[in-house]
């Protein structure tokens, strides 16, 4: 089954600078999809672009975010953080159960947790943003552990304003800040543990969250969760702890096809989509991660209106029905 070139992504295009060596390459591979990029990189817009102070708020939160990339796979640490670092406990000296994962995860912030051994269709093939842009994903630590935190509700309501967007970047740092602190956990009890974080990932994390039973894809392309809908954002980590093996309860698996039922008689999000970006009808595509049916969202219709708004719009997430937070 093919599994998704992040490269080929409308962030990792968007980031492409003219000229540069790696977008010669890029639009060598993929030339039909030059002139697409062109118009949406230099496409004037900006309806809701607010002042410089909200502006501010959210560059300023996108640029933190990204500066914590490094810390995603404990380069961080390998370049001095902790240079007295004692060697890691007997792993035969202590039990690590599930819900002390999830009791970390909550701490900081988590409104769901579940975790899965997943399949390599739930990992991008090749990287396409961050520090390991152009490199393959062949070996990864298959072992996730996978979170969502809440967006709140009257942030959201906002869209497309930038409070919204905000609320987007608030949800990605928080996230971030919840994967730290469970890949840093792991590592000092002797684990591999990488994090996956906006931008430096090498999951497709609504199929890592699909798979540890947080919720499923919806129409709109994006997870739905039982309880909050799609108002979450996502963060994983990944481990060479066995995961499957983690005793105690943690949470409650989404029931199976709820979603799709819902979706196929709702179809708000796609009606309300000023892009016309998400299908209407029945037309359903097979799924990379899954062989299975489901929605495909155009991501240059959508992306386009992001540019027209100067927000990252998000009216799909603002009328969504479902959930029942
Ligand atoms: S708005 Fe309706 S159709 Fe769209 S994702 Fe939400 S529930 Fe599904
Ligand atoms: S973010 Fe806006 S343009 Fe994009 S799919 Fe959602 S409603 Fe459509």
């Amino acid at each position: 089954m093919d599994r998704y070139d992040e490269r080929d992504t409308i962030f990792s295009r968007m980031e492409l600078v003219p000229g540069s060596e790696r977008y010669k390459t890029y639009y060598a591979r993929r030339p039909e999809l030059e002139e697409t990029d062109a118009g949406l990189r230099f496409a004037a817009g900006g309806t809701y672009r607010a002042g410089v102070i909200e502006q501010a708020r959210v560059s300023s939160a996108f640029r933190f975010l990204h500066d914590t990339r490094p810390l995603a796979t404990g380069r961080g640490q390998a370049a001095g953080l902790k240079p007295d670092r004692k060697p890691p406990p007997d792993k035969e000296s202590f039990i690590l159960t599930g819900s002390m994962l999830r009791d970390i995860a909550f701490d900081y912030g988590a409104v769901s947790f579940g975790y899965s051994a997943l399949k390599m269709e739930c990992f991008y093939n090749v990287r396409g943003r961050g520090y390991e842009y152009g490199k393959p994903v062949s070996e990864p630590l298959r072992n996730a552990l996978v979170y969502a935190v809440e967006m709140k509700r009257e942030k959201v309501e906002k869209a497309p304003r930038v409070d919204e967007t905000y609320e987007v970047a608030r949800g990605y740092i928080r996230a971030m800040v919840i994967g730290m602190a469970l890949s840093y956990f792991l590592r000092e009890l002797g684990y591999r543990a990488r994090s996956h974080l906006e931008g430096e990932s090498e999951l497709v994390l609504p199929a890592a969250a699909r798979s540890a039973g947080l919720g499923e894809i919806g129409r709109m392309g994006l997870l739905l969760t039982d309880i909050y809908g799609p108002r979450v954002r996502l963060g994983a980590v990944t481990t060479d702890y066995p995961v499957d093996a983690l005793p105690g309860e943690y949470m409650p698996v989404q029931e199976a096809g709820k979603v799709k039922q819902f979706c196929s008689k709702c179809g708000i999000c796609a009606r309300r989509c000023p892009g016309k970006a998400i299908p209407e009808g029945e037309d359903l595509a097979e799924s990379a991660e899954t062989g299975k049916p489901q929605w495909t969202v155009n991501p240059e219709s959508c992306y386009s209106i992001w540019k027209k708004y100067g927000t990252d719009c998000g009216i799909c997430v603002s009328v969504c029905p479902y959930g029942s937070a």
